[in-house]
């Protein structure tokens, strides 16, 4: 079976790393065309992945937008909807990865007679999209034949907002286990190079973006003794500059310029996450999955995680991390000081996440569960 996938980004947020990993084992058979250039072309490449850039001009749909440019921005699609549906007849499915991919694989399913495969990885809620664009999204999606939601939380949001129960599958995030497995002597030197060997280091990965939370874990490392120090690590992916400068000055304010680093977007997470003594997962709003959380499980490093969404399906708190109120700094200060001053219990949890999560999350076990939906179609 061939696949054409289809992806608006050309940076490498979580549902590119995801579809890279769907992509990999049929790379002999499938091709990602993508509606811009960057470095999720080069991953893609790197892993010998087909990949087809579509287009040379910026589409831009903006979450919160309106009627208006909801409409304006399908006007945009159409030089792109034509590039796609010559390509589409060479292959036997098309999987629309992200909402902009949606709009294009619909019609393009429809014109090359096609069947559509809409791999969602977001929460269609009023917190994350504007009205249009959750319409724009369940009315296509609706004419898929298979919705592969990336966790319970996400399938939940889409039914609600009038997706079609009976077309939706959940399928997990996959991961490969041996990526995870950092020798010691590797995060002791990530350690020193960063200057924190006799630290504390509470990791966050993720884009900085305001609904990522990062202000939320500076502020609540105000609160924990200073041993503890904190490296963000990611980068505003999608021009949220504003924000960057608010966490910058929040630092400032609090004294912290000696605690906290910003490491800006970095390609080797496991052996990072490995360096740190605990992963912080702080979404304001619920996450759709949250990959973050698996890959510290699978470093064994306790993760404390935002109770909201897809984390609450990874989570279950004080058994294999914890969980705290979204948006709760003290909450999130007192999670920080039991994991300082109970370092074994909370290895404990780690090494029994660790064992659950390579249980639940393997990429081959996945890959054959999404195998299975896509070969009825
Ligand atoms: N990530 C990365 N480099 C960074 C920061 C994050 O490769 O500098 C990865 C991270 O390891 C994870 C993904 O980006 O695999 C983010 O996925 P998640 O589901 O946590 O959030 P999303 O970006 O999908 O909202």
């Amino acid at each position: 079976m061939k696949i054409l996938f289809l992806d608006q980004s050309g940076k490498p947020g979580g549902a590119e790393l995801c579809l890279i990993d769907i992509a990999k084992p049929i790379r002999d058979r499938c091709l990602v065309g993508l509606f811009a250039d960057g470095d999720f072309r080069r991953l893609l490449e790197q892993e010998q992945i087909p990949v087809q850039v579509l287009t040379q001009q910026a589409i831009q749909v903006r979450k919160e937008s309106g009627l208006t440019q909801g409409l304006a921005s399908l006007g945009q699609l159409l030089p792109l909807i034509r590039n796609v549906v010559p390509i589409a007849r060479n292959f036997d499915i098309i999987y629309a990865n992200t909402q902009k991919a949606l709009v294009v694989g619909a019609v393009a399913s429809f014109l090359a007679r096609r069947p559509l495969v809409y791999h969602l990885h977001d929460i269609l809620s009023p917190e994350h999209f504007s009205t249009t664009n959750r319409r724009i999204a369940v009315t296509l999606a609706n004419r898929a034949q298979l919705v592969i939601a990336n966790s319970s939380a996400s399938k939940q949001a889409f039914v609600a907002a009038g997706g079609r129960e009976d077309i939706v599958e959940i399928v997990y995030n996959g991961f490969e286990l041996n990526k995870y497995q950092i020798p010691q002597q590797e995060s002791l030197v990530i350690r020193q190079e960063l200057g924190l060997t006799d630290k504390f280091i509470i990791g966050h990965f993720s884009r900085l973006s305001p609904w990522k939370g990062q202000h939320i874990l500076i502020a609540a490392l105000a609160k924990v003794p200073e041993q503890a120090c904190l490296i963000l690590v990611g980068d505003a992916l999608f021009g949220e500059q504003k924000y960057v400068q608010q966490l910058h000055t929040q630092v400032q304010e609090l004294g912290l310029e000696t605690r906290v680093k910003f490491l800006g977007f970095r390609h080797n997470i496991p052996q990072l996450m490995s360096a740190c003594d605990l992963i912080a997962h702080t979404s304001t709003a619920a996450e759709p999955f949250g990959r973050v959380i698996v890959e510290a499980m699978l470093c064994g490093k306790p993760v404390v995680a935002a109770k909201a969404g897809g984390a609450m399906e990874l989570v279950e708190s004080g058994v294999n991390g914890f969980l705290t109120t979204p948006g709760n700094v003290e909450e999130l200060a007192e999670v920080i000081n039991l994991c300082i001053h109970q370092p074994e219990k909370t290895a404990m949890i780690a090494e029994h996440a660790r064992y659950t999560a390579s249980q639940r999350f393997d990429v081959a076990v996945i890959n054959q569960q999404l195998a299975r939906f896509l070969d009825k179609i």
